[in-house]
């Protein structure tokens, strides 16, 4: 305990090791998984003038109505189905705060997302992990043991996964939704670059919900919206947990402005996704690094040198990676996000010479450089 601070937080909170990813200020930033494009003009434009003639004397909208119902209409589905945060965050508090706390269980399958333990804990749930496999695909036979030993109130499956990149099937999802206990939960932020929509499994029956945000597809990672796609009963529960107008009035004016731009943010995703996989081919073509496929906007990889080395090399050539390097079953590795073109060349000149730097010479098989 610091005996500086004047009056501790209870335990649980002065325990918690924060979430830290370094902001750095450098030429190449491919650390956080955000959209390397800025918002269409027009956007900005036309949130600007919302703005301009919004009732700023008034409370917001406190049930979000439009924005809800809009959002619902791009999945097929009434605004009574959809739930929204200050960043896709918030909604996984707000389910912590719903179905977690103080004698509750939440079950995570590890390596993921830091978050869901850090929120969880603050909430007081109790965290358990289930470990995937060691190429990091899902385990069914330990998910099962998991399950029937934790009986968990709570269950989150990334999809696609963060930090490996990698998808779960229609196949596995549904079989993980049949033998859960309690609710699943299906943190989807990055499902607009995977090959299917976990959104489809979503049904008033289901103890189902997928959380998805305007952070990385939408360019819009400053705005801090996220909503989850669920059953009206749990968007029920959620909303009574969430602050009263917890949503700005500039933050429910973007959310819908930017669904008017859907085909900007559509071509953003297709160059990306084809960035994606011409960066995923430089990578694999390299001898000097392992690679494991992404279905999403950043790439998890492993230099044959020491993995935390090579961050820094590559921060002095003014290219900022994820250091993974000292987290659980990541030894050495490094993530990366997709960024433009250039950027992502910039990327692989970087460390192309960052490994011929530490004494790797590249055996000559990469087309790409
Ligand atoms: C980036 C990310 C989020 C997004 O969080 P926001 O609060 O919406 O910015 C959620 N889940 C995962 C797995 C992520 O990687």
């Amino acid at each position: 305990m610091n005996a500086d601070i004047p009056v501790p937080a209870r335990d649980t909170i002065a325990e918690l090791v924060g979430y830290h990813s370094p902001q750095v200020d450098v030429a190449v930033r491919l650390n956080t998984n955000e959209s390397p494009y800025e918002p269409p003009a027009a956007f900005l434009e036309r949130w600007a003038d919302s703005i301009r003639t919004a009732e700023w004397n008034r409370y917001p909208d406190r049930g979000a109505d439009e924005l809800r119902s809009r959002l619902g209409s791009l999945y097929g589905r009434r605004g009574a189905q959809i739930v929204c945060g200050n960043g896709s965050n918030e909604v996984l508090q707000a389910i912590f705060l719903a179905h977690g706390g103080p004698g509750r269980r939440a079950l995570t399958f590890a390596p993921s997302y830091a978050l869901h333990d850090l929120i969880g804990r603050t909430t007081g749930t109790e965290m358990v992990t289930c470990e995937r496999a060691s190429d990091f695909s899902f385990d069914r036979a330990a998910a099962q043991l998991a399950i029937e030993r934790d009986a968990p109130h709570i269950t989150f499956l990334t999809t696609p996964n963060n930090p490996t990149g990698m998808v779960e099937s229609r196949e596995t999802v549904e079989w993980l939704a049949d033998i859960v206990p309690g609710l699943l939960v299906i943190d989807a932020a990055y499902a607009e670059f995977a090959q299917w929509d976990p959104i489809d499994l979503v049904d008033e029956g289901r103890p189902i919900v997928v959380t998805r945000t305007y952070s990385k597809v939408w360019s819009l990672a400053g705005l801090r919206l996220g909503y989850a796609v669920g059953p009206t009963w749990l968007v029920d529960q959620l909303s009574q947990v969430l602050l009263p107008y917890h949503l700005s009035t500039a933050v429910q004016l973007g959310g819908i402005l930017a669904l008017d731009f859907a085909e900007e943010m559509a071509s953003r995703v297709a160059q990306l996704t084809a960035q994606r996989d011409r960066l995923f081919d430089a990578l694999a073509a390299d001898g000097r690094v392992s690679v494991w496929p992404s279905s999403s906007n950043f790439i998890l990889f492993r230099p044959a040198a020491d993995g935390h080395r090579v961050w820094e090399r590559l921060l002095e050539r003014g290219v900022l990676v994820r250091d993974c390097s000292s987290w659980d079953r990541l030894a050495g590795c490094l993530r990366v996000t997709v960024g433009t073109q250039q950027e992502n060349d910039a990327f692989l000149a970087a460390l192309d010479g960052v490994l011929d730097s530490l004494g790797f010479a590249d055996g000559g098989s990469n087309p790409n450089r």
